[in-house]
């Protein structure tokens, strides 16, 4: 499996730093209030099991499966809403944790919608930014790290279904993908 990576950007020390950082950042804020957190399936189950633990306070914790890569390392543009939440969340915080933002069109679709049911306020948490391909004006609130215009794999993040157990954040090399 390591020898299909081009290169290592982002250790598991690099990362559990900055997680740490992060979840003081969300514990300041969230003091005395009880998110939804919303974790974005399948890419950001790594990034959202590491990130609760860190987390010290109460929250509930659900789950949206969306779909916008069909099958490959190129954005299909369209998102769909695979699976829903079993959560309702008018009038409730909510954070959105997502592994990586590329076009920006899942979480504006999924904000927006959240949105739309009368969420008290939607914060977004991503693990990686990759803002060179930004189609769609999002930001996350919080951001692990950024990324090149790359793709990346690893903790969480996959390439047909495979990688996502890598304990580190790294470049697929495109032979991999490419033929
Ligand atoms: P967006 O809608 O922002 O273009 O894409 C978001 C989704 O595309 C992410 O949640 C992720 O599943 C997938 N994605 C975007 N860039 C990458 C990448 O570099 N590597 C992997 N594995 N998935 C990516
Ligand atoms: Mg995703
Ligand atoms: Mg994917």
């Amino acid at each position: 499996m390591n020898n299909d990576i081009e290169q290592v950007l982002y250790t598991q020390t690099q990362i559990d730093n900055r997680m740490d950082e992060i979840a003081n950042q969300l514990t300041e804020k969230y003091q005395g209030q009880c998110p939804l957190i919303v974790s974005v399936m399948t890419g950001a189950v790594v990034f959202t099991v590491e990130m609760i633990k860190r987390l010290k306070f109460k929250l509930n914790l659900d789950y949206v499966d969306v779909s916008s890569y069909a099958d490959g390392t190129q954005s299909a543009g369209k998102v769909k809403l695979v699976q829903d939440l079993s959560s309702n969340i008018d009038g409730r915080p909510v954070i959105i944790m997502e592994d990586i933002i590329d076009t920006g069109h899942t979480l504006k679709y999924l904000a927006d919608l959240l949105k739309g049911r009368g969420a008290k306020s939607i914060e977004i948490c991503a693990l990686l930014d990759k803002p060179d391909r930004r189609e769609v004006d999002v930001e996350a609130d919080y951001v692990g790290f950024k990324v090149p215009n790359k793709f990346i794999v690893g903790y969480g993040l996959d390439y047909r279904g495979l990688y996502r157990n890598l304990p580190y954040i790294g470049i697929l090399k495109r032979s991999v993908y490419e033929n």
